[in-house]
């Protein structure tokens, strides 16, 4: 999927939004879905067909110097050609790794000031540390405090990779921030900034979280895998196998609510941009093609 360029870089009221694209992944939503989903047989193609997902990280400016990063994620660090859900297509090249693509926009690494981790699955935080010239993985943001969510860190998995394996992706990354001091513990919801909060939506995994910008009337929610496709928007029974049913299903009816009451924008790590409508009582997503 190509997007116009107008899709990249937006305004939203006084903040600058820029969405870069890691690389795809392949991924056939009918092997991931739980058992409890439900969907309109007009959706099959979609569901049953492996199409390309895109893997975002989202940049926001805001006047006064904030930059804030949601989600950095080295692609070919937590998808290596092979893996699970990367193309199979020998054609397929991911786009540059998120460090260029950052400062390529003019996005500079050590100016930013707030990452955001919407939660502990790799693709989400690859790329919170690089190697440096000693090959030792050091944060990418080296002026950065990096937000997670105390129910992820602690999770056993999280707990035990750190524990038991110095050299395993968690240890390289969120272990290294925890060493330096830079790992801030989320709990609940937090005022970043005076236009950028932290919300609880646990279910993908227990600390999973979104971030919501306020800017001049216009709101805007990144909301991590709380949705990874428009079919698990619009069929709130949908969701992936890992997901806490319950859990996830009253994380969406809140997002979704407070989106639909603010006609805010929306953009979900592996989605693009859109906004939420209500007809004959059913939620429908709509892509977003320019912001005017
Ligand atoms: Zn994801």
């Amino acid at each position: 999927m190509k997007w116009p360029d107008s899709l990249k870089q937006f305004k939203l009221g006084r903040a600058d939004v820029s969405i870069f694209n890691n690389g795809e992944l392949a991924i056939c939503l009918a092997e991931i879905m739980n058992e409890q989903s439900r969907w309109d047989p007009s959706y099959n193609e979609y569901v049953e067909n492996t199409r390309l997902f895109p893997s975002l990280t989202i940049h926001i400016s805001l006047q006064g110097g904030a930059s804030v990063l949601v989600d950095p994620n080295d692609f070919l660090l937590s998808s290596p050609p092979g893996s699970e859900y990367y193309p199979q297509s020998r054609e397929y090249v991911p786009p540059p790794v998120i460090f260029d693509q950052l400062e390529g926009s003019g996005i500079s690494l050590s100016k930013v000031t707030h990452v955001v981790i919407t939660h502990a699955h790799f693709d989400h935080y690859a790329g919170v540390t690089r190697k440096d010239f000693r090959g030792n993985f050091r944060p990418a943001f080296p002026n950065a405090k990096y937000f997670l969510n105390h129910a992820d860190w602690d999770r056993p998995e999280t707990q035990q990779e750190l524990l038991n394996n110095p050299h395993s992706d968690v240890s390289n990354s969120l272990g290294v921030l925890n060493e330096e001091g830079v790992l801030q513990l989320v709990e609940g919801t937090e005022e970043l900034l005076s236009e950028i909060a932290i919300l609880p939506a646990p279910g993908e995994t227990p600390g999973h979280q979104v971030l919501r910008l306020r800017s001049e009337g216009e709101t805007l929610y990144c909301t991590g895998d709380l949705f990874h496709d428009f079919i698990e928007v619009e069929n709130a029974s949908a969701m992936s196998s890992w997901a806490d049913y319950a859990t996830n299903l009253k994380s969406k009816e809140t997002i979704v609510k407070l989106a639909l009451q603010e006609n805010a924008y929306l953009i979900p790590a592996h989605m693009q941009l859109g906004r939420l409508s209500m007809k004959d009582s059913k939620i429908k997503w709509n892509a977003v093609l320019e912001i005017v």
